[in-house]
């Protein structure tokens, strides 16, 4: 590929972003986008690589961020043993009174997209039905009935086809199965009562079904950059992808794994060559980023959903930050319920990179 050539000083000399304007080309193989990512290190081609994703982003997806939020710990992970790393699984699920509750005080705020996210249960082998396939219907359609929002859902690797069916048939805009690492054997150190193939199977039932799906990458656990660039490089023969989320693995104290906190910049170059090899994916910021790593999100070619709100229910203690005041609001909702708006801190940073934050859904 011609196009990868040049030093990153006669790159900058040029002042002009690489010339990807449309994107990566099809032939592109996995060697030439390992380059391409490790070249990448330099800041000085990293700055012509982001110029040319942001481009594309602007292009394929427009400048305006857009609003989702998320509520979590729905349902219990019956994982045994848990992931290593893992410190914000629930041994209980949510009620659905709680769940419809927090969906009403997300719609309060103007967002009108949503996501379900859950632990995992995983489906008897073969099984035509099982895993948490009935409690994400039945879920779903309580939310639907009381709240007028966009959903998807999260729960790993615990739906069946029958589920994925069902959720299809009640409008549900995206199905997440997040690989989180393509290395089968860190996959099974960190997370040894999950399944690497159960994941992908979903995607492949995804695929199948014409259910968009959205998917994770945790960077830092501890693979290498061509587990990285192969992890992107697999993603491709899923064309039901519409989104994916890079989490920056940050070692919570009482989790077993350790490790050390990934830095934002990997994040950043993942970012970039993501928006090159998929120029119209939703390419999001999950666990371990902030609206601190907002800025160098968009630079890298990121876009366009934000977080704009998330919900507390399993910490009662959560409560306290309801008069937080300043820029953080916690709205209590009910008894048990906790709506973190996240919105004023992260549109202000936002407007002063130019940019005005929508409510409107991208699906
Ligand atoms: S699947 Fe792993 S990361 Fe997810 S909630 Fe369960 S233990 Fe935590």
């Amino acid at each position: 590929m011609m196009q990868l050539s040049g030093s990153p000083e006669a790159v900058l000399a040029a002042r002009e972003p690489l010339p990807f304007a449309d994107g990566l080309p099809q032939e592109c193989s996995e060697r030439e986008l390992l380059d391409l990512y490790r070249r990448s290190a330099d800041p000085a081609f990293a700055t012509a690589l982001f110029a040319s994703a942001g481009r594309l982003r602007d292009r394929s997806l427009g400048r305006a961020p857009w609003w989702s939020a998320g509520i979590s710990a729905i349902t219990p992970c019956e994982l045994d043993p848990l992931c290593d790393y893992c410190t914000f699984f629930s041994r209980n699920g949510a009620a659905t009174a709680d769940v419809v509750a927090a969906a009403g005080g997300i719609s309060e705020l103007g967002i009108r997209h949503l996501h379900l996210s859950g632990g995992t249960r995983l489906p008897a082998k073969d099984a035509l039905i099982g895993g948490y396939d009935v409690h994400m219907i039945e879920l779903v359609q309580a939310v639907r009935e009381a709240v007028d929002v966009e959903i998807e859902v999260n729960v790993g690797p615990s739906l069946t086809r029958s589920g994925v069916r069902g959720l299809k048939e009640l409008g549900v805009a995206a199905i997440t199965s997040s690989l989180e690492v393509m290395n089968p054997e860190l996959f099974a150190r960190s997370k040894p009562g999950d399944s690497l193939a159960a994941r992908i199977r979903l995607m492949e039932l995804c695929e199948e079904e014409g259910m968009p799906i959205r998917s994770m990458m945790l960077v830092g656990l501890g693979e290498t950059d061509a587990d990285r660039v192969a992890h992107l490089h697999f993603l491709r023969r899923f064309s039901m992808l519409r989104h994916l989320r890079l989490s920056r693995y940050m070692p919570f104290p009482g989790a077993a794994a350790g490790g050390v906190r990934c830095s934002p910049w990997p994040l950043a170059r993942l970012t970039a060559v993501a928006r090159l090899l998929f120029p119209t994916l939703d390419l999001g910021l999950a666990a371990g980023n902030g609206p601190d790593d907002l800025a160098l999100w968009w630079l890298a070619g990121g876009g366009n959903q934000v977080l704009g709100a998330s919900v507390s229910m399993k910490d009662p203690r959560a409560r306290k930050g309801a008069d937080a005041g300043g820029e953080a609001r916690a709205i209590a909702v009910g008894e048990r319920v906790v709506v973190h708006d996240e919105m004023p801190r992260i549109s202000r940073y936002l407007r002063e990179m130019g940019l005005t934050p929508t409510f409107a859904p991208m699906f």
